[in-house]
């Protein structure tokens, strides 16, 4: 909560100002039924018509004073909550896009998302409301109670009991509701992600039609929806009645016992109008207290969520170069895991010179991704050695070492954007780099057939292309700003053999002196490959070039038979 408090700090003057406005109001507000029970009982009794109309002139003054102050300070109030909200939000974004890849696999992307989200505006909500009734309404209810009690002490302690009641009830009402509140949101969250899954794989489920499948999938998930905001919403909807019926039970009670003591001479009729006034004054303001801890115990958990990645600690440090361990790039005895129960890389080594290929091939799951994000420093590996351009990854700041990478991942996204946007990708590349990309990647002729060319307009995840079309626009992204070392991970999977073997080709021509690192499943991909890894269940089970492997590894021998009939 410290550092989400020092979000406010900037804003103390503008905070001071406001809750001194609140002040004035409060005062004005609390001094009305006074001047109504001085007309009451002094004006009317002695026909003081003058009088009557000074004291009402008056209270309209000070009720239009207050609300002035009120809509005021409350605008205020809004400002600074928006503005402290934004730059919470500014910073946690800022923060998430440096949290390291095992930070984000901890936190989870959709969780950080309610975090940027939903966390924020609990947050916003939190210092909204106490600035606007955080002053105000205990000093209704404290101001109203010492004022009453200076008045008629029986009739105060009613007051008071009553107070108490509503406000135990309602703290109790909304502390349970909070809960099934929470749950609801996450039943609303599951529909939203099920509809999310079923709007990106609307092709598959229509070719496997399993519309029936999905659509009780949906069903059920929208029952458990409805039924959690009917549970949150049973409970919530005791709030309301049960304020009014004890604010009723309190002004029954307050007439009675007042009623008694003016007929005994203890109490004038005006101060019972103006203990009514208060009465309800105070009333609303116990449950404007009620509601505001509600607010607050919501936005302090909220508070904690954000501060928890506000406050993630930086997890891959730069550290002092050690020897150069090699060439270009490569690993030495290399491991890694994930979940640090079993290795998901075991031990690998292998080296690279400049300008060379390596030819990554193997099973799904069996570790080339994986590979490849320690080369990017992703991930850091738990033993051995990862070095690029001669240096160690760790000893590389971030900036260093991603600049030097063009890569490709599977199922990576498009832009809603135009398709030079896609290819520039926010670097403000020239046209010139983006074409000259673009026809290295192969993407240029459907690129020229589109009716606004480089300025055609992609749909949400460039749905309006074809697969291969949206491989090729990625590969032109890759490659538009020039890199070192391009990585191309299964990036050529929807391509027809004829324009991957063009991509090869041109990538080569084009881009001489470029580092390249080749995932495919296809040996036709990288059989030019000055060297190829073949991995298994995350070992590096056999390296060499194409013509060693046909030599020495069965596996990969067996592969390219089945690929390439008698072309090995
Ligand atoms: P490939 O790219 O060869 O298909 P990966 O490198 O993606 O394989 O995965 C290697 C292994 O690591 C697999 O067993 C996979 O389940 C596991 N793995 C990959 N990513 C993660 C992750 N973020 N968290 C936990 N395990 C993972």
């Amino acid at each position: 909560m410290k550092t989400i408090l020092g979000y406010l700090r900037p804003h103390a003057p503008r905070v001071a100002v406001g809750v001194t406005v609140k002040f004035t109001a409060a005062v004005l507000e609390l001094l009305l039924p006074l001047l109504l029970a001085h007309i009451i009982d002094d004006c009317v009794p002695a026909r003081d018509l003058p009088g009557v109309f000074r004291a009402g002139g008056l209270m309209l003054l000070m009720a239009f004073g207050a609300a002035f102050c009120n809509i005021t300070a409350n605008r205020m109030a809004a400002w600074v909550s928006m503005d402290m909200t934004r730059q919470l939000r500014r910073d946690l974004y800022q923060r998430t896009l440096l949290l390291s890849q095992a930070q984000l696999d901890r936190f989870s992307v959709s969780s950080i998302v309610s975090r940027l989200t939903n966390d924020t505006y609990n947050v916003h909500q939190m210092f909204d409301k106490i600035q606007r009734g955080g002053i105000r309404a205990p000093m209704l209810v404290l101001g109203g109670l010492a004022l009453t009690f200076f008045q008629a002490p029986p009739l105060a302690l009613v007051q008071l009991g009553v107070c108490s009641a509503t406000f135990f009830a309602i703290w109790l009402v909304t502390r349970r509701g909070i809960p099934r509140y929470t749950r609801a949101q996450e039943a609303v969250d599951t529909v939203v992600r099920i509809l999310q899954e079923n709007a990106a794989g609307v092709r598959v489920v229509k070719a496997l039609v399993c519309q029936g499948r999905e659509r009780d999938r949906f069903a059920a998930a929208s029952r458990a929806s409805k039924e959690a905001e009917e549970a949150a919403g049973c409970v919530m909807a005791a709030a309301n009645p049960l304020s009014d019926f004890l604010l009723n039970l309190g002004l029954v009670l307050v007439v009675l016992a007042g009623a008694a003591l003016v007929d005994r001479g203890r109490m004038a009729s005006g101060q019972i109008v103006a203990f009514l006034s208060y009465f309800t004054l105070i009333q609303t303001a116990t449950l404007g207290l009620a509601k505001l801890f509600v607010k607050y115990s919501k936005g302090v958990a909220s508070a904690r969520r954000i501060e928890e990645v506000l406050l993630a600690p930086e997890d891959q440090q730069v550290r002092v170069p050690g020897e150069a361990p090699g060439p270009e790039l490569g690993m030495e005895n290399a491991s890694f895991s994930y979940l640090g129960v079993e290795k998901d890389l075991d031990g690998a080594s292998f080296s690279l010179n400049k300008g060379e290929t390596l030819g990554v091939l193997g099973p799904t799951g069996s570790g080339k991704t994986t590979l490849i994000s320690l080369l990017l420093r992703l991930y850091d590996a738990d033993s051995g050695v990862v070095w690029v351009g001669s240096r160690d990854v760790s000893a590389l700041s971030r900036e260093d070492l991603r600049g030097r990478f063009g890569v490709v991942f599977q199922n990576e996204a498009l832009l809603n954007d135009s398709v030079y946007e896609n290819i520039s990708f926010l670097r403000g590349l020239s046209r010139e780099d983006v074409t000259a990309a673009a026809r290295t990647a192969q993407a240029w002729a459907f690129i020229e057939a589109l009716p606004e060319g480089l300025d055609a307009r992609l749909d949400i995840r460039g749905a309006n292309l074809s697969g291969g079309q949206r491989q090729r626009l990625l590969i032109a992204r890759a490659l538009a700003a020039r890199p070192g070392i391009l990585i191309l991970d299964s990036a050529d999977s929807a391509l027809d053999y004829r324009t991957a073997a063009a991509l090869h080709a041109a990538v080569r021509r084009d881009c001489p002196g470029v580092t390249l690192v080749v995932i495919s499943e296809r040996v036709a991909s990288l059989r030019d490959a000055d060297r190829i890894l073949v991995l298994e269940d995350g070992v590096i089970a056999a390296q060499g070039t194409h013509g060693e492997l046909l030599e020495t590894c069965g596996r990969y021998r067996r592969m390219a038979e089945l690929q390439m009939g008698g072309l090995t």
